[in-house]
């Protein structure tokens, strides 16, 4: 498969926030968002046998723990990344898979956690997830919404009660954008859509879902990859 980075470090998102993490980046996206911070994964890379793959994961968590399976879109290489995440969780790690949901998602082996990101309408890639990934979804799953203004927050809000997501999902995030071009100084002035202004819509509107920045952003400079 076409490999960008593997490399360990603290888990930015999700209800994992915080925890050790390895992350197998994959090259190659079919998206174009707007606010992309991972554009250095379109192209390039290098190819890795899963075997190689499996050797770095094991020699950068030896113990096991989690390992988030990312890119780019990783959906896109599933005929190889499938059998990655099962031979990860048969050896015993907490796979987790951050994916645009563009892709079916019906083949992913059941115990990996699935991070979905359903782009809202300033990301530029509004309606491309697929909804038939709606059944694909388990408990343990996650779904994210990166927002930029009162648009997409507003999206995000129909599109979570609509579909009853906070009964189908173990956490339905809204996470602010931060912005591509940002450096420097480690706040939330790099935020696109302004953090309090968002907690304060959600109070307001009783919103099913989960404040969430992200956390490599306040810990390293904001430009810096691989982290
Ligand atoms: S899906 Fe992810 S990697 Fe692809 S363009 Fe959007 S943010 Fe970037």
């Amino acid at each position: 498969m076409q490999i960008t980075e593997i490399y360990k470090s603290v888990q930015g998102e999700s209800t994992h926030a915080g925890l050790l993490c390895v992350f197998v980046r994959l090259t190659g996206c079919n998206l174009r968002c707007s606010w992309c911070d991972s554009e250095y994964t379109f192209q390039g890379g290098c190819k890795m046998e899963t075997q190689a793959v499996l050797d770095e994961v094991r020699r950068l968590s030896p113990g096991g723990g989690l390992v988030e399976i990312t890119g780019g879109e990783p959906m896109l290489q599933e005929r190889e990344v499938v059998p990655l995440m099962q031979q990860l969780l048969h050896d015993g790690y907490q796979v987790l898979l951050e994916t645009s949901g563009e892709r079916p998602l019906a083949r992913v082996p059941a115990g990996v956690v699935k991070i979905v990101d359903v782009k809202c309408p300033n990301s530029g890639e509004g309606g491309t997830f697929c909804e038939e990934n709606l059944e694909s979804l388990s408990p343990q799953d996650e779904i994210k919404f990166v927002l930029s203004n009162r648009a997409d927050y507003d999206f995000a809000l129909e599109f979570t009660r609509r579909h009853n997501l906070a009964a189908r999902v173990n956490a339905v995030l809204f996470s602010p954008v931060f912005r591509k071009d940002a450096t420097g100084a480690r706040d939330s002035s790099h935020c696109q859509l302004d953090p309090q202004e968002l907690a304060e819509w959600m109070i307001a509107d009783d919103a099913p879902a989960r404040l969430g920045l992200q956390l490599h952003k306040f810990v390293w400079d904001p430009a810096v990859k691989g982290v």
